[in-house]
């Protein structure tokens, strides 16, 4: 079996004139070729009088050998099919302990339970379907549940998303990761396309079946259980104790994983106050723009705008202010919502969500500007979390001290001036939203950085020019602005035992990644025994 790339299909192809053109691009007749498989399937939008698809495909051709000596290898290869496989490991005296039950957590504690170890999980919030009622609650009334909410919970942060599977890491799990989640009810496509995303309609499902398969290997997951203290015994991790429904409890474990994603901030306080090593780490603030979808589409896709075969155009700039910092857009989520994203009470905290579908009127993404280490005065570890909560807790007074998220125009931002009117792009954001200028709530490097950035993204993308776009404050949260120090066997350097993961002890950045890092410290749990 042989692979094919860089195979251009018009918009709306078919299978029989895939493999037509295949052949073509090989030289053989369409006879030679058998068992087609679509591998890979981008959008190619760079020339607006050509919008088409860049194709990879898999097949087995006669003459493989042939083929593939006549061709370089980055148009023809051998098919590579590499399946990754966990072993049964020994019994333990302990089971091991997952904290969190995130992207990390979870794949984490799925290769535990594979491996035969019967991982107990402890998560803070609550399941998918009591989340779900709580972000509600939040999302339409404005009462937070500090405990279960758009960071907390059953799947962690990214369940409340976009479900976005694009990451910048490359690395041997990824495949079959994506696989597990087609398993688990995933659409297949997500294993072919150039930008795969899940939508988190579909994402609570797969979570919840990923959660069963855990069980019914033996493992268990308890919810509404926060980790709130650990024992120790000779630099080596001892116990566990959770809180739940007021009462403590405490676990025997000699392995414990701990993937409580970048919002835990009590947790992180507690570690720090017990001499786990962490250090601060690079992280990034700014707010969400929205424009209206047709518009982004106009922009990118030209005349093949509103293609059947388009998905909603997406985007992804990045400009570097002269003598300043640089401004980028992040976690952009075409036909999505901003959504409240605060986990702590008289904060307010932006992201943004879809659909699978991705067919709400407007686009949105974070607009970043990077918090160095440098940037914060204080020396502390957690320097950045209490600028996050300062920054959080200032958007909440700009914002009337009620719930309202801070909005503005874009147009507005860059001038600062408030023009208290939306014109044709509404805020998607709920419950409810107030006009409030930028000063008072972002540090002043990162309002003067948006304000300069945006016109300079406008020369790359038209839409970007559009005054009437509305920006909502702030975003705070898309990456840990801590690292808890792990050692070669990923345990922390300074507990034997104790595995920090994922995005929250700032070795991940995203949902893919993170899975990556909690399958990565579940073989380090099942290889150091
Ligand atoms: C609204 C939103 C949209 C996003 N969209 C995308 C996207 O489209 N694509 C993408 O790649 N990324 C997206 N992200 C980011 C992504 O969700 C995170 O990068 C990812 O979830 C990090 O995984 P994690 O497992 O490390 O941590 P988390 O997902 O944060 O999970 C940590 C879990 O630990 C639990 N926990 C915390 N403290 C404790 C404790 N003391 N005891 C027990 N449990 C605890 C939390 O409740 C939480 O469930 C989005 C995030 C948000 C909030």
């Amino acid at each position: 079996m042989i692979r094919i790339n860089d195979i251009y299909m018009p918009l709306g192809f078919t299978d029989e004139m895939l493999a037509a053109r295949t052949a073509r691009e090989i030289g053989v007749r369409p006879s030679d070729i058998h068992d087609l498989r679509l591998v890979r399937r981008s959008v190619d939008a760079r020339k607006k009088n050509d919008v088409h698809f860049t194709i990879a495909v898999e097949a087995s051709v006669k003459n493989e050998q042939y083929i593939l000596r006549k061709f370089p290898p980055n148009k023809v290869s051998p098919a590579k099919h590499e399946k990754y496989t966990v072993n049964i490991a020994e019994e333990r005296t302990h089971r091991p302990v997952v904290i969190g039950f995130g992207p990390a957590g979870m794949f984490a504690a799925l290769i535990l339970s594979q491996a035969g170890l019967k991982p107990i999980v402890l998560e803070r919030g609550g399941d998918c379907d009591s989340r779900a009622a709580a972000v509600e609650l939040y999302r339409t009334k404005g009462i937070l549940n500090e405990t279960s909410n758009i960071q907390f919970g059953e799947g962690g942060a990214g369940t409340f998303s976009d479900g976005k599977l694009t990451t910048g890491i490359r690395d041997r799990r990824i495949t079959h990761i994506f696989s597990e989640l087609v398993r688990f009810g995933a659409p297949a496509e997500i294993l072919y396309s150039g930008k795969p995303h899940i939508g988190t309609d579909i994402l609570r499902n797969v979570v919840k079946n990923l959660r069963n398969e855990i069980i019914s290997l033996g493992g268990e997951v308890i919810f509404e259980a926060k980790a709130v203290g650990l024992t120790k015994t000779e630099g080596s991790v001892r116990s566990v104790i959770y809180e739940k429904n007021g009462v403590q409890t405490e676990i025997a474990a000699d392995s414990v994983i701990l993937a409580v994603g970048h919002s835990a901030r009590d947790t992180f306080e507690y570690l720090l106050g017990e001499h786990i090593a962490m250090e601060k780490k690079i992280f990034a603030m700014g707010a969400r723009i929205e424009h209206l979808q047709s518009d982004v589409n106009a922009s990118l896709y030209g005349r093949f705008a509103g293609h059947p075969a388009l998905p909603p155009a997406d985007y992804k700039y990045a400009v570097h202010i002269p003598d300043g910092k640089s401004l980028y857009t992040f976690c952009m989520c075409p036909g999505g919502y901003v959504v409240a994203a605060a986990s702590e009470k008289n904060t307010i905290v932006t992201n943004g969500m879809s659909l699978y579908a991705r067919d709400a009127a407007n686009a949105n993404s974070a607009l970043l500007v990077n918090v160095e280490p440098c940037d914060l005065a204080d020396s502390s570890p957690l320097a950045g979390c209490e600028l996050q909560r300062n920054v959080e807790r200032a958007a909440f007074a700009a914002g009337g001290s009620d719930g309202s998220a801070p909005v503005i125009t874009a147009g507005g931002f860059i001038t600062g001036n408030l023009t208290p009117e939306f014109g044709k792009v509404k805020p998607s954001y709920t419950p409810s939203v107030k006009f409030a200028l930028p000063d008072n709530i972002l540090p002043d490097y990162i309002t003067e950085t948006i304000r300069k950035g945006l016109p300079m993204i406008a020369a790359k993308a038209s839409f970007f020019a559009d005054p009437e776009a509305v920006i909502t404050m702030p975003e705070t949260r898309s990456s840990s602005p801590v690292r808890i120090l792990r050692g070669e066997t990923l345990e922390s350097v300074s507990l034997k035992g104790f595995y920090p993961c994922g995005e929250g002890a700032g070795y991940a950045g995203g949902i893919v990644s993170a899975a990556v890092d909690g399958m990565k410290c579940g073989e380090a749990v099942i290889e150091n025994g």
